[in-house]
């Protein structure tokens, strides 16, 4: 018999996990597929969407807390905090920080990394295209760090004592495409509200993924709804007056059918489409 598949995401933020894997993470949960996350700093940087839910001081244990709502509404079974601080947008003074994440030594972080991906031992591995979707810092650090662990993790000579050396199959970027953000806007939009937030994203965006560019399509009507509440457990960075929150749920449904996987590792043959994360591996 097959050994069971192992899924670990490496991702920088509470809130990270939902917008471009979070159905399928939830949909591989309920196939009893073993999940194991990794969120390099607390969110601190964040915004506090309503001051009842927390101050400056404590957000970093608010969402430590509104990450583990999430983990466990999507089927992750254990969360990796790695305890940098959020390093906060590009160009803002939280990048200067000497905790931020973007600030960290990679040899401090690819050792703590080879451990967990040597214990758990997973067959594919998520994390952030190289633009971090955005720019954002972290986002950028995390995938930098993904790569240099999992080579890390699978030589042999590199730190023994930190567990047998693991290779792990796959490694994909989970997307969020052009297309989505394009189509929420109109619905934004037709509501008449203000769609600058759009506009200026799509500024960030420039370098990012190309929509076109992916191996991997996996259709997530079945546990839309629970992405949808693991979404809302992120209450202090999508608070009533939040874009996302103007649409109905179903509506935002039929914007969110399908997420979207570029293989990175290994590198794909030209036509490659697989229909599903872990296919064909042994
Ligand atoms: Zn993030």
């Amino acid at each position: 018999m097959n050994e069971p598949k192992r899924l670990l995401g490496f991702y920088a933020h509470p809130d990270d996990e939902i917008l471009s894997p979070g159905g399928t993470v939830a949909q591989y949960a309920q196939a009893s597929v073993p999940i194991e996350w990794v969120c390099a700093t607390r969110g601190e940087a964040g915004q506090i969407a309503d001051p009842s839910l927390a101050t400056p001081e404590n957000l970093g244990q608010v969402r430590e807390k509104e990450m583990l709502c999430s983990a466990q509404t999507l089927g992750i079974r254990q969360v990796h905090f790695l305890g940098y601080r959020d390093s906060g947008m590009a160009g803002t003074a939280d990048n200067q920080h000497p905790q931020a994440y973007v600030n960290s030594d990679p040899a401090e972080v690819v050792p703590r990394l080879v451990e967990i991906i040597r214990r758990f031992r997973p067959h594919v591995a998520l994390t952030f295209e190289p633009w971090g979707g955005y720019g954002h810092p972290d986002h950028i650090t995390i995938h930098q760090h993904t790569h240099l662990a999992l080579k890390a993790a699978a030589d042999p000579a590199y730190h023994p004592e930190l567990g047998e050396a693991w290779r792990v199959s796959r490694l994909f970027y989970p997307l969020l495409r052009h297309a989505f953000f394009a189509a929420l806007r109109e619905k934004i939009a037709a509501r008449n509200l203000d769609v600058s937030f759009f506009d200026q994203l799509q500024e960030r965006r420039k370098n990012g993924w190309p929509d076109d560019n992916y191996q991997c399509v996996i259709d997530i009507r079945e546990t839309f709804h629970r992405k949808w509440t693991a979404f809302h457990c992120h209450a202090t960075q999508f608070g009533a007056h939040n874009l996302f929150r103007q649409i109905p749920e179903a509506e935002m449904a039929a914007l969110l059918t399908h997420e979207y996987f570029a293989l990175a590792q290994p590198e794909p043959e030209p036509g490659l489409m697989l229909d599903d994360l872990f296919a064909g591996l042994a």
